[in-house]
Order: structure tokens, then C-alpha cells, then sequence
């Protein structure tokens, strides 16, 4: 019989941190995770899949190697994801410095730990696909990178950390750029999850208003549970290399609220007020991918569409004890 696999999931508190947990344990993986402080967070998201008590917790500051290099030592994983780190575009232009930080510097630190350890160990790193700026056309691999946040700038640095320790040390390491993944676990600071969070208040009976800012930015809006499958498929490549992940489709933040409000029979202009406070200092127009390479290489296609996320989101916001 062949020996159990152990991966290390940095960040397991986020939500693809989460799913990602779930599907290796259903894949019969041994799993690690960090957080920052283990003591104190409360893992609602893995506690909300039912797998918080199969996962061995950690405490790793990316930014901090030595607490790195000790959760590896610890875990002696197979496979080492990278979800950690400063999340939110928005939030980057009021942190740039943690941003830097908690994603470039945390890149590297594990990149460096993972060549202390002998053994050969695999390494994801999530990219973005902010890393392209405004897309215009779709884009793929081989489109430059053009970063407008502090947040693609850190992303952009990582990504060439890892193809570079790739090219130099001959090490496993890959990039998933991903465009955006959205579920039920997306905080509300992300504008998909507070539209959808709004809108069943709203519907429920709430009096309050949904205030957005740039309401025409295109994106190409995925869900969450099936992209945690094309970083694994990533890992199991007998060469490591650099996907984009999306769904090929992208639409506007208007149409998304459109669905939303239509899922619930509510109308536009009684409950969404245009908030100039709201628009970001530069923003992307267009987030448009090209996933050609995953589905030709891995395999791998998107089968939820925008539509049907907006609905799946409602679906679990308005029922709580629906599936995620
Ligand atoms: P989340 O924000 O849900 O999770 C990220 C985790 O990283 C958090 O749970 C947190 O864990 C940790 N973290 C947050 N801020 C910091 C910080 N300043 N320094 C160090 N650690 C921090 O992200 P997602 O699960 O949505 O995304 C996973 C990864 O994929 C992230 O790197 C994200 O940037 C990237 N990505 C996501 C996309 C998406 O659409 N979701 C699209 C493209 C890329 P704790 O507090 O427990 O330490």
C-alpha cells in the first residue's frame, strides 16, 4: 500500500485554504495547516466544513522564517500550498508595506526553507491574476504582467520568486494564477459577498441600502470548491509549470448585481446607491482569462459560470444549512 501523502496549507483559514483542506483529506492526505496565531483564530471556515478536527494547526508567520523553516521540519509535508498572505486589493493601498511583506517576503521565506529540507518537496504558490492589470483580450500564460495595486505588485514579485527558484534550483514550485474564485466563505469586505449578504438582508426585510463604487469593472468570476482542484492538479504534473485558471467568461459588476437582485425579485433602483467614496485610487477595467493551457494540460475546466455563482452564493447566504 502506498504511504499516506502529508501537504502543508498555509493560510488554511482563508476560504480556498478551507476547501483546499477538504478536498486532500477526501484524498486521503495527512494535513497540516498555518495560521498566524493558531491559539487565537477561530477556523469558523473549517469548523463551517466540518473538517476543523482532522487538521493538524500550526502557528507560521510567512514573514518570520525561522517559524517557517519550523512548521516545515514539523510537518515534513509532500506538498506545501501557499494561500497565506494579505489578501484584498482594495486593503493593499492602505497596507502596502504588510502586503509586500506577508506575500513577497513569504514567498521566499518558504521557497529558502524548502531548500534547507532534503527532501524534495512540491510548492504552490497562488498567484493572481491582478498581476495583468487591465486584460483587454483574455489573457494566458504568456501575457505580460502590468500590476496597478500595491497588492498585483506583491503577486508579480512572488510569481517570478517561484520561477526563478524553479529555474535555479530545479525545485517543484508553480503558480496558479487564478482569477476571481468567489463561495459562501468570501468575507464581506469582498464586494461579491457584501452584494450578496445586502440582498438577502434587503429581501428579508432590512431597510438598508447596498452602496457600491465602480459598478462597470468586468471580471471573470469563478467558484471557489472547483479551482482548489486545479492547484492540485497542478502538483501532480510530472513537470511543474505556470497556469491561468478562469472560466473563460467575464462580466460586469452590474450584471452581477442584476442576478442577485432578480434571484430575490428585487429591482435596482429602490435598493443600490452609487458611492464615489468607494472607487479605488486605480482600478482594472477588464479581468478577462484564457484558461486553454489548464484544460488542455490538467485537464481542468470551470463548470460554474458568474450566473451560477451568484445563485450558489445566494442559495447558501438565504439557507444556512445548505451544502457548501
Ligand atoms: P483569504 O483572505 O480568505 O485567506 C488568506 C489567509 O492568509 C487568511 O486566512 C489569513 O490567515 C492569512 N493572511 C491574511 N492576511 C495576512 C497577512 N497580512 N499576512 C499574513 N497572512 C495573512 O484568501 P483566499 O482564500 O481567498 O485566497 C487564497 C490566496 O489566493 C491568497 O493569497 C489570495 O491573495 C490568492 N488569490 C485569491 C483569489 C480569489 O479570488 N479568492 C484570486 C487570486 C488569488 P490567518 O489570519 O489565519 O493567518
Amino acid at each position: 500500500m502506498s504511504e499516506k501523502k502529508c501537504a502543508l496549507i498555509c493560510g488554511i483559514s482563508g476560504q480556498d485554504g478551507a476547501y483546499l483542506a477538504r478536498y486532500l483529506i477526501g484524498k486521503g492526505y495527512t494535513v497540516y495547516g498555518t495560521s498566524r496565531d493558531a491559539q487565537m483564530t477561530s477556523f469558523h471556515n473549517l469548523v463551517r466544513l466540518g473538517i476543523r478536527e482532522h487538521i493538524k494547526l500550526e502557528s507560521a508567520a510567512l514573514n518570520d522564517f525561522r517559524s517557517v523553516l519550523q512548521v516545515l521540519m514539523k510537518a515534513q509535508p509532500d506538498e506545501v500550498y501557499n494561500l497565506a498572505g494579505q489578501s484584498s486589493v482594495g486593503l493593499s493601498f492602505q497596507q502596502p508595506v504588510e502586503t509586500l511583506d506577508s506575500i513577497s517576503v513569504g514567498t521566499l521565506n518558504i521557497l529558502e526553507a524548502i531548500r534547507f529540507i532534503s527532501k524534495p518537496i512540491k510548492f504552490y504558490n497562488a498567484g493572481s491574476s491582478e498581476c495583468f492589470g487591465d486584460t483587454g483580450a483574455p489573457a494566458d500564460e504568456s501575457t505580460p504582467f502590468r500590476p496597478r495595486s500595491p497588492y498585483a505588485v506583491a503577486k508579480s514579485a512572488a510569481f517570478w520568486e517561484v520561477s526563478n527558484y524553479r529555474e535555479a534550483y530545479g525545485m517543484f514550485a508553480c503558480s496558479g494564477i487564478l482569477f476571481n474564485h468567489e463561495s459562501p466563505l468570501r468575507p464581506e469586505r469582498f464586494v461579491t459577498k457584501k452584494i450578496v449578504a445586502a440582498v438577502c438582508r434587503i429581501a428579508s426585510g432590512s431597510d438598508e441600502k447596498l452602496y457600491l463604487g465602480n459598478i462597470s469593472i468586468q471580471r471573470d468570476w469563478g467558484w471557489a470548491p472547483e479551482y482548489i482542484e486545479a492547484m492540485w492538479l497542478m502538483m501532480q504534473q510530472n513537470t511543474p509549470d505556470d497556469f491561468v485558471i478562469a472560466t473563460g467568461e467575464s462580466h460586469s459588476l452590474n450584471e452581477f448585481v442584476d442576478v442577485a437582485l432578480s434571484c430575490v425579485g428585487l429591482n435596482w433602483c429602490d435598493n443600490v446607491v452609487i458611492d464615489k467614496t468607494l472607487l479605488r485610487p486605480t482600478d482594472l477595467m477588464v479581468g478577462h482569462g484564457n484558461p486553454a493551457k489548464a484544460r488542455e494540460k490538467l485537464g481542468w475546466q470551470a463548470r460554474y459560470k458568474m450566473h451560477d455563482v451568484v445563485r450558489l452564493m445566494m442559495d447558501a447566504q438565504l439557507n444556512a444549512d445548505t451544502l457548501l
